[in-house]
């Protein structure tokens, strides 16, 4: 047997990719699953931006682009963050790379060593702590509450911090809980970051537009006493319906950004032209489509949570942000995951359990509503039932 470092011992992964390929083997079985276990649009990318890829390709942009990313991209980025920050940011701070995950890849990477800690959301997205992990860190949980409505904390998390803390992540709105964190909070947890200015941060806002019932997304950006320690994740995945494009941005303080445009050069060299070229479109051409998207996300949102708490021991509120929802099954008595594999495996149902995304997600359920109303409908009627009959049998 090849003896690997220890790392690759402790590297974690996602639980939904793990979700979507046994409900994919089920459906292949001839079994009617529906996913509500996915984390990206049920829409297709919007024609202008295919578009632009395949005019991309068809002008001959088939070969490397520089390891940050054409001027183009990073400028269309810099136009759309002051646009929705009212912040300024040279695009010498964008980093363009395949996907929102690189840069949580590359932002663990550069602080995360045996006796540093690192401050994350639980729940929370998988990748966080499983990178932390990797890198010998010791992940730090923060938690984030039902109570609070899924925001985080900024007394918490101070509290959290230590001599030995290198970075907090923070994403608002969340996975796994539609959570949507406060102006006011961020503005406390800014203040008291003052005392601790060790400590970098990593603001992941792939969400930033997906928010509801007119709740505004508070980007970190628009703190200028953290810009030299902040890194903002964001991308095209959500926004636009671009998971399978791997396309992200990042915005990096200047003593950074040289590190992370090395990682790139070293691991993935550069995200392709045609992408890139997709990506202008999208920032640059109309938004009626994200409009309609929303739309859609906003109507499923208020039936997944009215059909929710209709259910038996069920109990969920209403997330203002992202296209998830978290409710509390604690009261059904079963262990969280227990129940999200009996759902798939006897009713066709696909959803998350709780703890996949940190122990503090059990007692809950990640039901994703990128999927059709009617869809949606079916999938609360058949937990219904299958609520029912467990607890008579
Ligand atoms: N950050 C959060 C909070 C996410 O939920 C996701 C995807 O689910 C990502 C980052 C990664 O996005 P990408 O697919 O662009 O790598």
């Amino acid at each position: 047997m090849l003896q690997t470092i220890p790392a690759f011992d402790r590297i974690g992964e996602e639980n939904a990719f793990a979700v979507l390929a046994r409900a994919t083997a089920l459906a292949a079985e001839g079994r009617d699953i529906v996913n509500l276990g996915i984390g990206q649009p049920d829409f297709s990318t919007p024609d202008h931006i295919v578009e632009a890829a395949v005019k991309a390709l068809r002008d001959g942009h088939h070969g490397y682009t520089p390891a940050t990313g054409l001027l183009a991209t990073r400028e269309a980025v810099a136009r759309r963050t002051l646009a929705l920050t009212g912040v300024e940011v040279s695009p010498e701070n964008i980093m363009i790379l395949p996907g929102g995950k690189p840069t949580m890849f590359a932002a663990i990477l550069m602080f995360g060593e045996p006796g540093a800690e690192i401050l994350y959301p639980d729940p929370g997205f998988p990748i966080y702590r499983s990178m932390i992990e990797f890198t010998g860190a010791k992940p730090v949980p923060v938690p984030i509450r039902e109570a609070n409505g899924f925001a985080f904390s900024a007394e918490e998390t101070l509290s959290l911090i230590t001599p030995q803390t290198r970075l907090l992540i923070l994403n608002s709105p969340a996975n796994p809980t539609g959570g949507v964190t406060p102006r006011a909070e961020i503005e406390k947890l800014v203040s008291g970051l003052e005392r601790h200015p060790h400590v970098a941060v990593m603001s992941d806002e792939i969400y930033d537009v997906m928010t509801y019932d007119g709740e505004e997304h508070c980007s970190l950006l628009k703190f200028p006493e953290i810009r030299d320690r902040l890194i903002v994740l964001n991308g095209w995945s959500k926004t636009w319906a671009m998971t399978g494009w791997r396309m992200g941005w990042s915005i990096w303080p200047d003593g950074l950004y040289d590190k992370v445009r090395k990682l790139a050069v070293n691991c993935w060299s550069c995200v392709n032209a045609p992408s890139q070229f997709a990506g202008i479109a999208a920032i640059d051409g109309p938004q009626d489509d994200v409009e309609k998207m929303m739309h859609a996300f906003d109507r499923r949102r208020r039936i997944v949570v009215e059909g929710l708490n209709s259910l038996p021991g069920v109990s969920c509120v209403t997330p203002k942000g992202a296209f998830y929802a978290f409710p509390n099954i604690s009261a059904i008595g079963w262990p969280a995951k227990t129940l999200a594999n009996a759902l798939l495996e006897e009713a066709g149902v696909a959803l998350i359990g709780g703890p996949d995304f940190g122990v503090l997600g059990e007692g809950y359920v990640r039901v994703s509503y990128a999927n059709s109303e009617e869809n949606i409908l079916r999938a609360i009627e058949r937990i219904g039932d299958f609520l029912s009959n467990s607890q008579r049998s």
